[in-house]
């Protein structure tokens, strides 16, 4: 069974709209066979995966791959406390979640009721909704009101990946959230190659190109910019 939905959902990975993904970097046949050859992917990340895919908007939800990549990040680092910013159906928030230990916990932001009715059906499903608490709001507000109630240095690691102009914004009261080591992972900051092409200027591609300007430039962390799906930058706070 779980294997069966694996395949289903890695077919529909190779057919569908998150080919493009794969096309930044590698050919078609290369990203199949690197996801053949390293994909381990839970069998209710490949579900939700599945139901996502049917949204029209499912090119948000980040990769299998990354989200595996995040995993490992999550345990090598051996984090408690994670923040995921930009939840959408759950993907992020899940594939971290069942990384942790136990007593782990994610904290989700979203403004979005529906997206995230669909993640917490699949974060029950796979048993680790005790871990998962969602926030719904605006994520700056919600940082906020963490940092008032005391939060401040207690992350392990967190996920940006909700609307890219309040990057700057996340990015800065991701560090006062964070222990001193901890990792900030950030998505989309090749913007699909945009921000290398100095005559597209939209307002998100100049907001990551800024952005990225700003975390080189930034003195309080040590930095590896990913050729990894959309690009992921990998900060640590000094
Ligand atoms: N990480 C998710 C995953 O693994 O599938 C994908 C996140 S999706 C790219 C971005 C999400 O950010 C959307 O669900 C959207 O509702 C949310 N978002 C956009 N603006 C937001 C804001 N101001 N505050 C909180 N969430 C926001
Ligand atoms: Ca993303």
């Amino acid at each position: 069974m779980a294997i069966e939905i694996r395949a289903r959902a890695r077919t529909s990975l190779l057919k569908g709209n998150t080919m493009s993904r794969s096309n930044l970097f590698m050919s078609d046949q290369l990203y199949s066979y690197y996801l053949e050859s390293s994909l381990r992917e839970h069998p209710v990340l490949a579900e939700l995966r599945a139901e996502t895919a049917k949204m029209s908007n499912s090119q948000m939800q980040i990769g299998p791959e990354e989200g595996q990549f995040l995993a490992l990040l999550v345990k090598l680092i051996g984090a408690k406390r994670t923040l995921d910013i930009g939840v959408f159906t759950g993907y992020s928030s899940l594939a971290v979640a069942l990384a942790l230990p136990e007593n782990g916990q994610v904290i989700g932001c979203d403004i979005n009721e529906q997206w995230t009715e669909t993640a917490k059906k699949y974060w029950e499903k796979a048993g680790v909704a005790h871990k998962i608490q969602l926030k719904l709001g605006q994520a700056s507000a919600t940082l906020e009101n963490l940092l008032d109630e005391g939060d401040e240095n207690s992350f392990d690691f967190i996920f940006i990946d909700a609307d890219k102009k309040n990057y700057p914004t996340y990015y800065e009261l991701s560090l006062k959230l964070l222990t001193a080591g901890g990792l900030i992972a950030v998505d989309n900051v090749f913007q699909g190659g945009r921000v290398a092409d100095p005559n597209v200027n939209d307002g998100t591609t100049v907001a990551i190109r800024d952005f990225n300007q700003k975390v080189l430039t930034d003195n309080r962390v040590e930095l590896a910019m990913l050729p990894i799906a959309d690009g992921l930058t990998l900060i640590r706070k000094i």
